[in-house]
């Protein structure tokens, strides 16, 4: 079972589902040459693509482009289902920052077919992701800084005052279908400059003074 820490507290917590916003930063719907969405785009990962900081990416003998995503990623800290915008945070139980890898090759050829997403978003290790800062240390999650940098050279840099769908509104919207478990882990969406990694590479990520995680990059 894949666990999640949080920071200055004792014991894992096992992963429930993930949930991942798709286009949830104009700049990214731009660079994806997709439209910016009214209504939050959700898919989900499989618990089994966590990974903690120190472990490999690994790039999936079927693709031959992987490409990063940084985002904030929230930790739901209690259940709930058709939770009221006014009382959204009351679920939460911290943030940290994480990486939707993404198989480019073949999300594209899915969204051509009109097929789902589950392999180039949910394979092992698509998910890597830091300890959670506690909720009460982060303050406003809307006021923070996301970073990620491959090889030393920064790539992406956001501040997550520009999702589109804010996280009041995503635990919204996802309690209004599914039911939020404590452990869930929701990806709230890239911001602009998502780009390609290969074998070799050292991605780094970060939720700037909060957390940080960094991740060799191997071929199966
Ligand atoms: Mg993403």
């Amino acid at each position: 079972m894949r666990t999640i820490q949080y920071q200055g507290r004792p014991g894992a917590v096992p992963v429930g589902n993930i949930f991942c916003l798709g286009r949830n930063y104009a700049e990214h719907a731009r660079e994806m040459q997709a439209e910016a969405p009214d209504t939050p785009i959700v898919f989900l990962k499989p618990s089994t693509a966590v990974i903690r900081s120190g472990s490999a990416i690994v790039i999936p003998a079927i693709s031959r482009e992987m490409h990063h995503e940084v985002e904030l990623v929230v930790a739901i800290g209690r259940e709930g289902k058709h939770i009221p915008r006014s009382s959204a945070y009351e679920h939460v139980s911290g943030y940290g920052v994480g990486l939707d890898m993404t198989l480019r090759d073949l999300q594209s050829r899915a969204k051509k077919e009109g097929l789902p997403w589950s392999v180039a978003k949910g394979f092992d290790t698509s998910a890597p992701v830091s300890d959670i800062v506690p909720a009460e240390r982060i303050g406003d999650p809307h006021a923070q800084t996301i970073r990620c940098s491959v090889n030393g050279r920064e790539r992406q840099r956001s501040s997550t005052g520009l999702m589109i769908s804010r996280i009041d509104r995503i635990i919204e919207y996802i309690s209004s279908i599914f039911t939020l478990e404590a452990g869930d882990l929701i990806f709230t969406g890239t911001p602009e400059g998502v780009g390609p990694v290969q074998a070799g590479d050292l991605v780094e990520a970060e939720l700037l003074g909060f957390a940080k995680i960094s991740h060799t990059v191997e071929n199966e």
